[in-house]
This record gives C-alpha cells, structure tokens and sequence, in this order.
C-alpha cells in the first residue's frame, strides 16, 4: 500500500466509525444547516412577535390605567362642582325663603325697618326688653345709663371681646335707644334730615341700633386712624354678631348720608344675607317688596 491508499483507508475508517458523518451528503448537510437557520428565524420571530404583544399589551393596560384615573379624577371634579352648585342653590332658596318671611314691619320685630318715610306704627313705641350696655370692654359715655334692647347687649359682648382681642381696644358707645320724645329733642336742636331721622322714624328707637367712638362725620372716621382701624373690623367682622352698618351707600339709597359709626343689629340671616351680598338693609328692603309684588 502506498501513501495514498493509507489516506483513503484511514478517510473511510473514520467515516465508517463516526455516525454523524455516516451516510450524509454535502446537500443534506447545506440542507440542515438551512433547516436550522429557517428554525432559528421562526423562533426568533415568534419570540419577538410575543415579546412585542406583550409591550403593546403593556402600554395599552397603562393607557387604560391612565383614563380610568382621569376619568375618576373628573368625575371627583364634576361631582364637587355640583355639590358646590347644589348647596348654593340650596341657599339661595333658603335665603329666598327667609326674605318672605322676614317681618320688616311689627314695631317689636328684630327686623322692623324705617326709613324717613316708615315710621314706627305706634308713635310712643318702646321696646320691652331694654337693659344697660355695662361691661368689662364696652365703655358707656353716659355713665352706665345706656339702654338697648337685651339681644343687642348680649352679641355686642361677645363682639366687644374680639374686638378687644384683635385692637386692644374697649368699644365705646356714645347712642343708644332714642324714644320719641329724645329724637325729637335732638331734631329741635337742628341736627339735618341727611343724619338725623324725624322723631317716630329713627332705628334708634327700636333699641336695635348703637352708635359708636364718634358720631360726627365721615371724614373724621376716615382721617382719623384710630376710628379708621375701628370701621375695618366692624366692616369685616361685626356681621358674625349679626350687627350691620345701616347707612353706607349715602342718600340716594339708604335715605341717610354715611354713618360709619351706625350699627343695627339685625339676627343672624339676615346679617350674613346682607354681609355676602354686600347690600344694605335699604337695599333689601327694596329687594323684599321687590319679590312681594
Ligand atoms: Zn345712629
């Protein structure tokens, strides 16, 4: 045997003892080899087909997650702002309620309105409940002989402690009930239509009214920084004690020129009603016979 035929011997041989080579072909070697590829690529896709799904399935359930919670959040919104609605109108109806009910004219009623041209019905009216304004933060300037009808007495101190509180200051009273006879006196002495009501036409009468510091004009409460301070309280807390400044909006409104010292106690509705509608009791009076007709 020469060298060559040693070679093909031993190429045979060792085809015949591996298995793997045994009967296989260049082409079905290429054709598995194809096979394998063709394998490869499908799995490959599908892997990535169900990997991509589950992505798209992801943003999807996250999109959904998204709209549920705006929809919520909207739904929250919408439902607040018909709470909202629905407590105004609510109020509203109360308020429209009370008005009709509000006795603007029985001469003992805590909301008896005059102007000067309502009188009081009876001319000598005096209410029946008048006790004096004495108390640790209220000063009275006529030696504790202020009167003012008991309801009035027992709001104006818990007013006057706030006061005290937030101004370091007692609440002085300089007028107080005016029966017929007192209005008439000081309307003898000259006092002008535009501050003074006609004696039988005052609100002082109705033992619902107090003036305080300085019932002199309204230039002196605006330059005066003391009284100035003074009014923006009042102004701002003095309806939570159901107190309201009767005449602020001058003549052509309230029958009377601005009185920033004026202040009538009026019960609880009807004071917030006028605080949030920023009216003056003139104004809903106007309001009430409005509705009336
Ligand atoms: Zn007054």
């Amino acid at each position: 045997m020469n060298k060559k035929e040693v070679q093909k011997e031993v190429k045979k041989d060792y085809k015949e003892n591996n298995w793997y080579f045994k009967n296989i072909s260049k082409k079905q070697l290429i054709f598995f080899i194809i096979l394998y590829i063709i394998i490869f690529i499908i799995w490959f896709g599908a892997w990535f087909i169900i990997k991509s799904n589950m992505e798209y399935k992801k943003i999807e359930q996250e999109k959904i997650r998204k709209e549920q919670i705006s929809k919520k959040k909207i739904d929250k919104i919408n439902e607040e702002k018909k709470k909202i609605e629905d407590e105004k109108i609510k109020k509203e109806e109360e308020y429209l309620n009370y008005i009709k009910n509000v006795d603007l004219k029985t001469d003992s009623s805590l909301t008896k309105y005059v102007n000067n041209k309502i009188h009081y019905n009876k001319l000598w009216f005096v209410p029946t409940d008048l006790v004096p304004v004495e108390w640790k933060y209220i000063i009275d300037w006529k030696w504790w002989s202020i009167k003012v009808q008991k309801i009035l007495k027992e709001s104006l101190d818990n007013l006057a402690v706030d006061f005290f509180e937030a101004t370091d200051n007692n609440i002085v009273v300089v007028s107080w009930y005016r029966g017929y006879k007192y209005q008439k006196w000081i309307k003898d002495r000259g006092c002008s239509d535009i501050f003074c009501a006609k004696a039988w036409y005052s609100e002082h009468q109705s033992g619902l009214a107090i003036d305080i510091y300085s019932a002199s004009s309204k230039r002196n409460w605006v330059n005066d920084n003391n009284l100035r301070e003074y009014y923006i309280w009042f102004d701002k807390n003095a309806y939570k004690y159901w107190f309201t400044n009767t005449y602020k909006k001058w003549i052509e409104i309230d029958w009377y020129g601005e009185e920033p010292w004026h202040w009538r106690y009026v019960w609880t509705k009807l004071a917030n009603y006028l605080q949030e509608n920023k009216i003056t009791f003139a104004e809903f009076y106007n309001k009430k016979i409005e509705k009336n007709k």
